[in-house]
């Protein structure tokens, strides 16, 4: 009998999830679960409702998705019209102190932009196409089989698919069902308590619409402009992406007391009140195409399952993505950190099987390194932000922030300091990275180029932002309501 593999939940860490297991263990029959019906196309679906704010993947994330599938992802989802991002020289960002990033000759790293539905998509149909021993079903887990020694399966609800019956035993379960996952509760089922848990809370809120891009405008840069953790307000900010479809999508977020608002108006209000009023006057004169989606309080909070540490752990089991970690989205992270984990399963798998004493922990305290990276990232600004619920800055966090203002103020005009802060947001590289004596010394000695008090804007693109700031001032013309 081939060895058999449960994966819980179909979201973008199962998909990695599943592409690691098929990669190393060839002949492994891999199940992968979720309790949605899964659309048949690039489509928001209710088990995943941050899928309607903006997704960016991060080169480390990517780079990760590389090695895992045997397709390019990153053609794949650029054939279905995601866009790449040149950290370098591919996007405009205003940085908490009012500076902009200076844009680069060389591109540094790069991200993709896309709908999260999209990216999702294409990773599911590269493994369904591609590997014969991965299939979906459609069934939702209500806890383990087992002991707190081994885990030998899961058990599904009453609605699971027929075949597979109520009690569906494995050789290995990964749980990527999200910051949802029941595991605490299903460990406590097998004799397993007293995870360590962390939360930290900066009441972040997300607003999203969704626009046309207006004519013309298709090669206008990606526009971001920071929150400012350091001034002692709440944090706000905001961005304009590219995603397939001509579209652009319109990320707003605000921390406790800055919250930006679901209704329209105020939405576009709330994007020319940031310290710098771009990204309304990109949207103002815009045809949308969605209503504000809001996303609120617990969803995106940072969440760590500390499970790499616990006392006790059960042989075949293995954590991954939000189920072990969330963070602020701001920083893109999730998907990335998700993909990061699944690489370090496929290589654990390879050196020592499916059936090694100390698979899941190994593979445990692996995927925990990359979290670690995010969560510094992450939980080193929300802490500063007033009203974080679940921790307090502490002198060690001060200075943390103290250094990464000061190397997020040297990188709007120093290369190294900026491919320094590259590195580490795209998690290609640890946190370590930014204290590399030239990233160090660059912090210390502050930027080498004159701060810049408006974007960096090409002839082309200050034409295009012109007449569409010339829209913003137009009175607005009564439009019908969308749905999104
Ligand atoms: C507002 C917002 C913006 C974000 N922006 C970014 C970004 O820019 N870049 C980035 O990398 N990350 C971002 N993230 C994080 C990203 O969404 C997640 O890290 C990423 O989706 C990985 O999630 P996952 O696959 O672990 O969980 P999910 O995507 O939540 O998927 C979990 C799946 O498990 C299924 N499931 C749940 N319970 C069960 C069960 N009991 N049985 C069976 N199935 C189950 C669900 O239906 C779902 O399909 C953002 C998050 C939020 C909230």
């Amino acid at each position: 009998m081939p060895h058999k593999a449960v994966v819980i939940g179909a979201g973008t860490a199962g998909l990695v999830a599943a592409a690691a297991l098929s990669l190393a263990e060839p002949a492994l029959q891999v199940h992968v679960l979720d309790r949605d019906e899964l659309p048949q196309g690039p489509e928001n679906r209710r088990g995943v409702p941050q899928g309607r704010h903006a997704h960016l993947l991060m080169a480390g994330g990517l780079s990760a998705m590389e090695a895992l599938f045997p397709v390019s992802v990153r053609d794949r989802l650029l054939q279905a019209g995601a866009h790449e991002i040149a950290l370098g020289n591919g996007m405009l960002a205003l940085t908490p102190d009012g500076g902009w990033f200076h844009r680069w000759k060389r591109s540094g790293p790069h991200m993709i932009t896309c709908t999260r539905a999209l990216t999702d998509w294409v990773l599911r149909q590269i493994l369904l196409e591609t590997r014969a021993n991965v299939s979906v079903h459609q069934a939702s887990v209500e806890g383990f089989l087992g002991d707190a020694r081994h885990v030998r399966g899961v058990r599904l609800g009453p609605e699971a698919d027929p075949g597979l019956g109520r009690e569906l035993e494995a050789d290995l379960v990964v749980d990527a069902s999200g910051r949802g996952s029941g595991s605490l509760a299903w460990l406590a089922g097998i004799g397993i308590s007293g995870v360590e848990e962390k939360k930290i809370d900066s009441g972040l809120t997300n607003a999203t619409r969704i626009y046309r891009i207006p004519p013309g405008a298709e090669s206008f840069p990606l526009t971001l402009v920071q929150a400012n953790p350091y001034d002692g307000r709440p944090g706000r900010s905001a961005m304009v992406l590219p995603i397939e479809g001509d579209r652009w999508m319109v990320s707003a977020a605000g921390t406790r007391g800055g919250e930006p608002p679901r209704d329209a108006e105020g939405f576009l209000r709330y994007a020319l009140d940031l310290p710098h009023p771009i990204i309304g006057h990109l949207i103002a004169g815009a045809e949308p195409l969605t209503d504000v989606a809001v996303s609120r309080g617990h969803s995106t909070d940072n969440n760590r399952r500390y499970f790499e540490k616990a006392d006790q752990w059960p042989e075949r089991l293995i954590v991954l993505g939000d189920a072990l970690a969330t963070f602020n989205p701001a920083y893109g992270q999730g998907m990335s950190v998700a993909a990061l984990g699944a690489q370090v399963l496929a290589l654990e798998l390879q050196r020592h099987g499916l059936t090694g004493t100390g698979l899941s922990r190994r593979v445990l305290r692996g995927a925990a390194r990359h979290v670690d990276t995010a969560w510094s990232t992450a939980v080193g600004v929300d802490v500063l932000f007033p009203g974080v619920v679940g921790a307090q800055p502490k002198a060690a966090d001060r200075v943390a922030a103290w250094y990464t203002n000061r190397l997020t103020r040297a990188a709007t005009g120093t290369y190294e300091a900026a491919s320094a802060l590259w590195d580490v947001t795209s998690l290609t590289a640890p946190a370590t990275r930014a204290l590399r004596p030239r990233a160090l010394f660059a912090a210390l000695t502050g930027p080498a180029l004159p701060r810049r008090l408006e974007p960096p804007l090409q002839p082309s693109e200050q034409r295009i932002l012109d007449r569409l700031t010339g829209a913003a001032h137009r009175p607005p013309t009564p439009r019908p309501s969308h749905t999104s």
